[in-house]
């Protein structure tokens, strides 16, 4: 790997000034897609390695939620009962990335930074309301996750800003997740289309503040707000989940290539959003959440 500077700051200040003062600064957490990508000929200049600075390796739970640092390696995101137990659909889309040494090394907060358009943890981020901490030069800066990609390989990331944390809000009671993708392979590919449902049910059952998003179907992975106000109130009978395939075909904006076609991407995303959404009912209704 042809790299030409390295630098550890152990501040966020230090970070900041890092990247403010040279424009093509490239944060390092775990390298997986740096790595590939400079393999693949992409210019990579100063490599700021952000694992050093107070917080970006930590997971941290208080009365409101988790905060994960942008850094923290996906094994040990994996491996935390609090984030099994209340994000388990979290924990299974870190769980499809790559293969148990990927994910010994590469972050939730990378996954989202590559700005890929596949990357499977972004639908589950999206229906857990995360939001991403940014801080640059001139300090720190909140924003919901559903506002942080702009389209593949783009994020609002403004220059001498990386991110530094996610939160999560904690669920309220009887609430679950689920995640769920498909690829064309068995084992260690891409997602040609992947899905998230977060869903509170009721006194009666039904269905509460039902959250659906969808990825790699669109230049970005999308939260459907539609899907929970039309299925709000409701029993996730055969109607509703057929409503909730229509509105993830009608949202996503597929494209062709070796994953799979328009047509089939269209399909295939429909039938993830209902499996999620029976998935993470069965787990309100077994009491995983
Ligand atoms: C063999 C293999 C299989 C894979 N399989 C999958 C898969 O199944 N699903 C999937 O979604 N992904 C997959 N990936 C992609 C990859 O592992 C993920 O995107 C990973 O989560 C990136 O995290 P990282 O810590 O390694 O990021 P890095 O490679 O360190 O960084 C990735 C990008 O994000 C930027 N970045 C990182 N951290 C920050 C920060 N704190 N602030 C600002 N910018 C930052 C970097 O500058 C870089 O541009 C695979 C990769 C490999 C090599």
């Amino acid at each position: 790997m042809a790299i030409q500077n390295y630098s550890r700051p152990t501040s966020e200040a230090e970070a900041a000034a890092l990247f403010a003062a040279d424009p093509g600064a490239c944060a390092l957490a775990g390298g997986t897609d740096i790595l590939i990508q400079e393999r693949a000929g992409k210019p990579v200049g100063t490599l700021v390695d952000v694992k050093h600075i107070p917080g970006l390796m930590e997971i941290a739970w208080s009365g409101e939620g988790v905060r994960i640092g942008a850094a923290v390696p996906c094994a040990a995101l994996t491996a935390d009962a609090r984030l099994n137990e209340l994000f388990p659909g979290l924990v299974e889309a870190i769980e499809l990335i790559g293969s148990v040494q990927i994910q010994s090394r590469c972050s939730v907060g990378g996954n989202l930074c590559n700005a890929s358009p596949a990357a499977d943890t972004t639908p589950a981020l999206l229906v857990n309301l995360a939001t991403a901490i940014i801080v640059g030069p001139k300090g720190e800066r909140q924003l919901p996750v559903t506002e942080f990609t702009k389209g593949p390989g783009k994020t609002v990331l403004r220059s001498g800003e990386f991110l530094t944390a996610l939160t999560l809000p904690l669920p309220e009671p009887n609430r679950s997740d689920a995640a769920l993708r498909l690829i064309p392979r068995t084992e260690m590919d891409i997602a040609a289309a992947n899905a998230a449902v977060s869903l509170g049910l009721d006194e009666a059952g039904h269905c509460s503040g039902l959250r659906l998003a969808i990825g790699a179907v669109g230049p970005t992975a999308v939260l459907i707000p539609e899907a929970g106000a039309q299925l709000e109130g409701r029993p996730l009978d055969e109607n509703a989940l057929e409503e909730l395939a229509e509105l993830a075909r009608a949202a996503a904006q597929p494209i062709d290539d070796k994953r799979g076609t328009v047509e089939y991407r269209r399909h295939v995303i429909g039938v993830l959003a209902q499996r999620a959404a029976v998935k993470a009912k069965q787990r309100v209704e077994r009491g995983d959440e």
